[in-house]
């Protein structure tokens, strides 16, 4: 009989992170666009947000955050007393990329009345000079009740259209950042889905194109669509996003059926393998450091969120 090696392997692995987790007090956060068997081996899976959030409440002196960079940095950001390691240092959001320190600080001196309202997809230093961070589920809140009538709103430039869109008596001066992942769904891959499947529901992140998004039937977060899809009463829902989150929506709703708007892959996402997070917890790398007054100012901009919504 020829042995399964593959799947001892990785049986084997996943028996190994879970003894380091133990050994190092570890907690697991994975990303909802982490590759299923990493969200198997986590302890919480989640959107960025969340995941940092609960990396600051959980009593544990190591996190190791499989997600990209920048997620690392927002959880190091909130726990700063912690230790946040992240599997593969290479892993990073190209969409966050897109805006550096000083293209931020161009605009702001062009614009020196505009307040700064950053995606939480921004690096650390992009937060220490942004005055408000927003996520995708509540960025029209947050520029809508800023006191500011002109907003820098960085780096998503479709998520901007739509809070646009949505906050027409502000001044928007948008960054035309974009995720190549939800950039890449056109109308005709949307169309073609809907005649597929004529009574499926179509849930898209706001990161997609306007036209995408003026043909779905709901904008939303990874967590607004976990939250939605068990609400549904539709037996098919249409998923525009990273493919990652299918998994989770299948488990948590397994009389549903979702169709992905088309194969969609984040490289980068992609490149936490459970080998890579298991060299994470032996070696304890790659750890997130930042300046103090980087976490201090990013630390602030993510507090004052709280404020607007
Ligand atoms: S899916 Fe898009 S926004 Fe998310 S990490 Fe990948 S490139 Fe960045």
């Amino acid at each position: 009989m020829v042995k399964n090696t593959l799947f001892t392997d990785e049986e084997k692995l996943k028996e190994a992170i879970i003894r380091l987790r133990k050994k190092r007090k570890a907690v697991i956060l994975a990303h909802n666009y982490q590759i299923f068997q990493i969200q198997e081996v986590a302890d919480f899976v989640g959107d960025s947000l969340e995941l940092a959030k609960i990396s600051a409440k959980v009593d544990a002196p190591l996190i190791v955050f499989c997600g990209v960079y920048f997620m690392g940095e927002t959880a190091k950001i909130l726990s700063p007393q912690k230790k946040v390691l992240i599997p593969v240092a290479g892993a990073r959001c190209p969409l966050a990329d897109t805006i550096t320190p000083k293209k931020l600080l161009e605009l702001k001196n062009t614009y020196s009345e505009a307040w700064v309202v950053s995606y939480v997809n921004t690096s650390a230093e992009i937060k220490a000079l942004t005055d408000v961070c927003c996520t995708s589920s509540n960025a029209i809140q947050v520029v809508k009740n800023i006191p500011a009538k002109r907003v820098i709103f960085v780096p998503d430039g479709n998520l901007g259209w739509w809070v646009k869109k949505n906050v027409p008596q502000k001044e928007i001066i948008l960054w035309k950042g974009f995720c190549y992942v939800h950039q890449n769904f056109t109308l005709e891959d949307l169309q073609k889905q809907k005649s597929k499947f004529p009574h499926a529901q179509v849930f898209v992140h706001p990161e997609c194109k306007p036209e995408i998004l003026q043909n779905a039937d709901l904008i939303l977060s990874t967590s607004g669509m976990l939250r939605e899809a068990k609400k549904s009463s539709a037996k098919e829902i249409i998923i525009g996003t990273e493919e990652g989150l299918i998994y989770r929506l299948k488990k948590e709703n397994p009389d549903k059926k979702f169709c992905p708007l088309k194969r969609a892959e984040c490289v980068d996402m992609k490149k936490i393998t459970l080998k890579e997070l298991y060299l994470a917890l032996k070696h304890q790398r790659y750890a997130i450091e930042l300046p103090p007054e980087i976490i201090q100012r990013a630390q602030s901009s993510l507090k004052e969120m709280i404020k607007y919504i």
